[in-house]
């Protein structure tokens, strides 16, 4: 008799998204003329930009004949890609970085719920809070947190790092000493940042206490400032405690292309392990690579054409994301985030909790977002918008919370 992973038993259903969608489908059947702004979802809306267009046509006429068709790829992925990358995103801001401490992937999300599968069952994790639910989730199937309590939405095992206006969103750190820390900069949902300063802060901490960060810079494309680290590399001794996830997602688009990375220094060590060469191990194993046509896309994005067109799209999302954070701050509203990264984090008005301000954000505005309390304990109380819509739309959104 077959027994199955008693852990997937204890994940509580993931219900804030597909709330959303059920709240907003029975608003518009009872509103059918009721013009609803979508400001909720994290997926980018513009096209591939036309360089990466080209080369993706020119990849897919490779793949049709015998002299240029490629099958697998490389266990790490295409040299031509992850030399990109090295250049480009690290050699060009100085960190040491080589091209095989680099693995081109299917995207974050996979490499970030994976990547847990490195460490034993009995490590301790430490996120931030509110937090990006894939770290969470992967850990609960690893077997490494505990038990959920539904009255305070938090798992027995799991070190929450609350991030709030507060501390400005740079959680202190924890009392008990965790083995395992998630960071996500710029952060997905509150749209804060860290300065290079902070984030040495914590490698340095991880250092001292022999924890290993795994660090999340899927929104590396929409910095600003130049105190934002766009790499944990840049920070001394990262070398020796930190795994780094990249996407080209939110960068070039990629949501439905699909490609990402993870860095893994070969200075990464445990018992004289190397987690480099186990990532290696699990890679050559459980993945046979990212499509040629797609990682040629993805080179594209490194081209003088492709890297003028796709920072163009980052900066129109900014440009959104700038209008709505200053048209709420000069309504009144405490808003953060949206300086480096496309989403704006908003405290409710008058206390109001974040499903009441959902609900009554659609209904008398007909704006959906997404209710803060969904990412974590500590983000009761806050609301998350994000700037991938249009320029007018997000106009239009802040036309109509004026006039609530
Ligand atoms: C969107 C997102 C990802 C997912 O990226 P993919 O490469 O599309 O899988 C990863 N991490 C964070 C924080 C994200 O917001």
């Amino acid at each position: 008799m077959f027994t199955v992973n008693a852990n997937y038993q204890k994940l509580p259903g993931s219900y804030l998204f597909s709330t959303v969608a059920k709240k907003v489908a029975a608003y518009q059947k009872e509103n059918p003329d009721a013009d609803i702004i979508r400001l909720g979802i994290g997926d980018v809306t513009q096209p591939i930009a036309p360089a990466i267009i080209s080369a993706l046509h020119k990849a897919v006429d490779e793949m049709g004949n015998a002299e240029t068709f490629h099958g697998y790829a490389p266990d790490l992925g295409y040299e031509f890609l992850r030399e990109a990358i090295r250049k480009n995103d690290y050699e060009a801001r100085g960190c040491d970085i080589a091209a095989d401490e680099i693995f081109i992937s299917d995207g974050a999300k996979s490499d970030s719920g994976n990547i847990q599968e490195l460490f034993s069952e009995d490590n301790i994790v430490a996120v931030t809070d509110p937090v990006y639910p894939v770290y969470v989730d992967s850990n609960v199937m690893g077997g490494r947190l505990g038990t959920f309590d539904p009255k305070s939405e938090k798992w027995s095992e799991l070190i929450y790092m609350p991030s709030v206006a507060e501390n400005n969103f740079v959680p202190d750190f924890p009392e008990k000493t965790p083995d395992i820390i998630y960071l996500c900069i710029p952060n997905n949902p509150t749209g804060t940042s860290m300065t290079k300063d902070e984030v040495q802060g914590w490698v340095d901490y991880a250092n001292r206490n022999g924890c290993v960060i795994i660090y999340d810079a899927a929104y590396e494309a929409y910095i600003t400032e130049d105190n934002v680290p766009h790499s944990i590399y840049e920070c001394d001794g990262a070398r020796e405690c930190a795994i780094e996830i990249r996407s080209f997602s939110k960068k070039a688009g990629f949501t439905g292309l699909r490609l990402g990375f993870t860095v893994v220094p070969k200075d990464l060590k445990q018992g004289g392990v190397s987690l480099r060469d186990m990532w290696a191990r699990r890679h050559g194993t459980k993945f046979n690579g990212a499509p040629y046509i797609v990682q040629r896309a993805g080179e594209a994005v490194y081209s003088p054409e492709g890297s003028a067109q796709v920072s163009a799209q980052v900066a129109s999302y900014m440009k959104n994301a700038h209008a709505i954070k200053d048209g709420l701050s000069d309504l009144g509203y405490n808003a953060y985030g949206g300086v480096n990264s496309p989403y704006i984090w908003l405290k409710t008005p008058n206390g109001m909790s974040s499903w009441d301000f959902f609900d009554f954000l659609l209904e008398k505005a007909n704006i959906v977002g997404t209710p803060g309390s969904g990412f974590g304990p500590s983000g009761e109380g806050y609301f998350r918008l994000t700037a991938f819509g249009t320029y007018e739309n997000s106009i239009r959104a802040l036309e109509r919370i004026k006039n609530l």
